[in-house]
């Protein structure tokens, strides 16, 4: 699939339509839209577009479809799949212009959002009314609602409350050929037709551009306790996961780190609680919240006997002291992917299996640690069966690391797909750099099915190509 360069005819049809002002073109302007967070990728847009509002997002899609120019929405560029990279050049279409609560229905539990809100923005604007928006990536306080939409994108929250998608009741969609649509209504039951509204979600751009959310939020839990267990052994840790929810316990978060994990955001954060002795192997954070005080407190309380009981490999168990150490053993939690990265260039692989076989899955990466002599950290949603896994170049050369990375990763996502019956990526999405893995995961129906969607939606492929399917060859990096 080709498409158009951006001519200098095509950039004055751009000006009149969003403003001069709103049109980047020089170098040095557009190289901030040239990277997400994933790697150290970069593809240089031709030109950067700042739409103010939904009908001008319309004219430059119907231009750029006429056209047959490339789009690539942007949020806040904190993807880790290359979603947001532009990879067949043409334009990148950010957002940043819309960042507005537009209203906050507080009877009906709704709040209608532009997508550039930053996700904390929402959740303290809701926060302050009494309400919860419970999606949480550990991204929350750099990445966007239109790229969580985009992403499906989940969190610790998600064990207890569902990810992005549970929260979505009403999306405006901009479609390529410049159509605007809503795809559902403001109600918390509609079975009318086809689900648009979900076929949006995780779409990865690849659709429509979303200009508008409505979202459904929930009554703030009063109460939290946030407990963190320390284990000599790497397996009974994930084991831990299942021995509580399968006691009926629903904690509100569920979070591994292994020890690679605390000790290199100890050491990004500056930070040395909790205590990493030389037998421990990983953490459990175990958090539990509700509206009634001694209900949080009795599950906590039972979770504690149930690990005392159950693992000899359990070192010790802390409850947090109040606000200052919950904020520290989250803070070390969210920082483990930028502490990994400062430590050596990596593949960040967003693995997940059925709960039951994480266990399973720390083996495997033991076993290809052994195999292929290459480092790892790992920590994740546990309580998701969903694990992160930076696989580290260390002290190898890029090219070296490169070799050695293919055959990693081709065994290990053929151990969690096949063997395992998980899936190559839980919440990051498949983007530019899982695209190859598309049919490992998918049966080749449902891949086609994919396409149909695609074709029928953006038929020219302007929207985000080179993403999702192999079909737009990305350039050599730029
Ligand atoms: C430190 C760190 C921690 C992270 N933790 C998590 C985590 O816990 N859980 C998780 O799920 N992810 C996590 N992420 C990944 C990332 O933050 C999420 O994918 C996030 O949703 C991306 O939002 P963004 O605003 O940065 O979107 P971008 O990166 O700008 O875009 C992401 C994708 O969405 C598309 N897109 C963006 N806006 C729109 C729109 N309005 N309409 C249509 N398409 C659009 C883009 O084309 C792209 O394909 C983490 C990232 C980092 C750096």
């Amino acid at each position: 699939m080709s498409f158009q360069p951006c001519e200098n005819s095509d950039r004055q049809s751009f000006e009149a339509i969003v403003g001069a002002e709103n049109v980047l073109s020089s170098a040095a302007e557009r190289e901030k839209y040239s990277r997400d967070m994933t790697e150290d990728l970069t593809y240089l847009p031709e030109l950067v577009l700042r739409p103010r509002n939904t009908g001008e997002v319309a004219e430059v899609l119907r231009h750029c479809n006429q056209r047959g120019i490339a789009v690539t929405p942007q949020g806040r560029r904190t993807c880790l799949s290359g979603g947001a990279l532009p990879v067949c050049g043409g334009v990148a279409l950010s957002l940043e212009h819309f960042n507005r609560i537009l209203e906050l229905d507080e009877d009906n539990y709704q709040v209608t959002v532009e997508p550039y809100v930053l996700n904390n923005d929402l959740r303290k604007a809701v926060e302050a009314k009494g309400l919860f928006y419970p999606p949480d990536p550990a991204s929350l306080k750099i990445c966007s609602i239109g790229g969580n939409l985009a992403e499906g994108s989940g969190g610790p929250k998600c064990v207890k409350y569902g990810t992005t998608k549970d929260y979505v009741l009403n999306l405006e969609v901009v479609l390529s050929s410049g159509e605007i649509l809503w795809t559902g209504v403001n109600v918390l039951k509609n079975v009318m037709g086809y689900n648009l509204t979900q076929l949006f979600v995780g779409s990865e751009g690849t659709l429509g551009v979303i200009t508008k959310a409505v979202l459904r939020l929930i009554p703030k839990p009063r109460h939290q306790k946030l407990l963190i267990a320390s284990f000599s052994n790497l397996e009974d840790c994930s084991r831990a996961v299942n021995v509580i929810l399968g006691e009926g316990i629903v904690p509100s978060a569920l979070e591994f780190m292994e020890r690679n994990a605390l000790l290199a955001a100890q050491a990004y954060t500056g930070l040395s609680f909790p205590q990493v002795g030389p037998d421990t192997q990983a953490h459990l954070i175990v958090e539990f919240d509700g509206m009634e005080a001694e209900e949080v407190a009795a599950q906590a309380l039972r979770t504690g006997q149930l690990l005392t009981e159950r693992f000899v490999s359990l070192e010790y168990l802390l409850s947090a002291k109040g606000q200052a150490e919950e904020d520290t053993i989250w803070r070390l939690r969210r920082s483990v992917l930028v502490a990994a990265k400062a430590r050596s260039h990596c593949k960040e692989e967003d693995l997940v299996v059925p709960r039951s076989r994480l266990p399973e899955v720390l083996v495997l990466l033991g076993e290809l640690r052994r195999k292929y002599l290459l480092e790892f950290v790992a920590w994740g949603h546990a309580g998701d069966g969903n694990l992160h896994v930076c696989v580290l170049q260390g002290s190898l050369s890029r090219g070296e690391f490169e070799a050695v990375a293919a055959p990693y990763l081709k065994e290990l996502f053929h151990g969690v797909c096949t063997t395992l019956g998980g899936s190559v990526t839980g919440e990051h999405g498949v983007g530019l750099v899982q695209r190859q893995f598309m049919a490992q995961v998918l049966n080749p129906v449902a891949l086609r099915l994919m396409r149909t969607v695609k074709q029928a939606l953006d038929p020219r492929g302007i929207l985000n190509p080179g993403k999702m399917f192999l079909d737009a060859e990305a350039p050599i990096l730029s």
